[in-house]
């Protein structure tokens, strides 16, 4: 058995909880709400402020949709996944939708979101080539996500992005954790159960997008397709479903 087989077995940790501000970082309208919205309902709950920040709004995820009208549409549906689970600040950063480039512009925009923002926990969607096995990853996913868990160190570096200084954003040296969600080697987990319903309320509000990938009723799809995701981790968090993070500390 190889190190990660035996990590795929291993009970998950749950997520630190002694925080108050959390910042996701993420690609695409919808990557929050199939990776991790329950997490996020959860945590609103509890009283700590979760902001979203999307690389693009999604323009190009819609194949009867061109992006001048999709682009607009789906904003619209992310915000509404958001309010969903309590999220109410959601900004885009306005890079192309399928063709993100990593690289410093990236690094450097999403730097100044967490200068902006403040928070101690940075969220992002699975920065590895494969969802696991030989599941292809997208390219806007792995960029965001390296990108993002590189722009928490850039945030707190005086030197690095000097010119975010000059626009009144000092530097942020605050981020205790990155927690990567749908990553294939989690470490720690959220109770899924309490936030589960709003996280299909969030999913759903992605109608449009729901209607262009699936024949299937489109609450029926993201029911499931939550439920299931969530109680396949419940083995490995004491029988509860769950969402799970892999979980890189600062
Ligand atoms: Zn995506």
């Amino acid at each position: 058995m190889d190190d990660q087989e035996k990590s795929g077995a291993a009970p998950l940790e749950p997520m630190p909880e002694d925080w108050t501000r959390a910042l996701a970082v993420v690609a695409h309208p919808d990557d929050l709400e199939y990776g991790c919205a329950a997490a996020v309902a959860g945590w609103t709950d509890g009283g700590r402020e979760v902001t979203y920040v999307l690389a693009t709004r999604g323009e190009a995820g819609i194949d009867g949709l061109g992006p001048d009208e999709c682009g607009p549409l789906r904003e619209r549906e992310q915000r509404a996944g958001a309010a969903a689970v309590g999220v109410s600040t959601v900004d885009f950063l306005d890079h192309r939708d399928g063709v993100i480039e990593y690289g410093i512009g990236l690094r450097r925009d999403i730097a100044a979101a967490i200068r902006r923002h403040r928070p101690e926990l940075v969220v992002t969607l699975n920065h590895r080539d494969t969802w696991g096995g030989t599941v292809w990853n997208t390219p806007d996913h792995v960029a965001v996500g390296r990108a993002t868990l590189d722009a928490a160190g850039d945030a707190g570096n005086r030197w690095i992005f000097t010119e975010l200084a000059a626009q009144g954003l000092e530097p942020w040296d605050g981020v205790r954790w990155v927690a990567v969600a749908g990553s294939d080697r989690p470490t720690h987990a959220v109770d899924a159960g309490p936030g589960l319903d709003r996280a299909v309320a969030s999913l759903l509000a992605h109608r449009a997008y729901i209607e262009g990938l699936t024949d299937q009723d489109p609450e029926e799809y993201a029911r499931s397709f939550l439920t299931s995701a969530a109680q396949a981790l419940a083995p490995r968090f004491g029988g509860r479903p769950a969402v799970a993070f892999e979980l890189f500390p600062r």
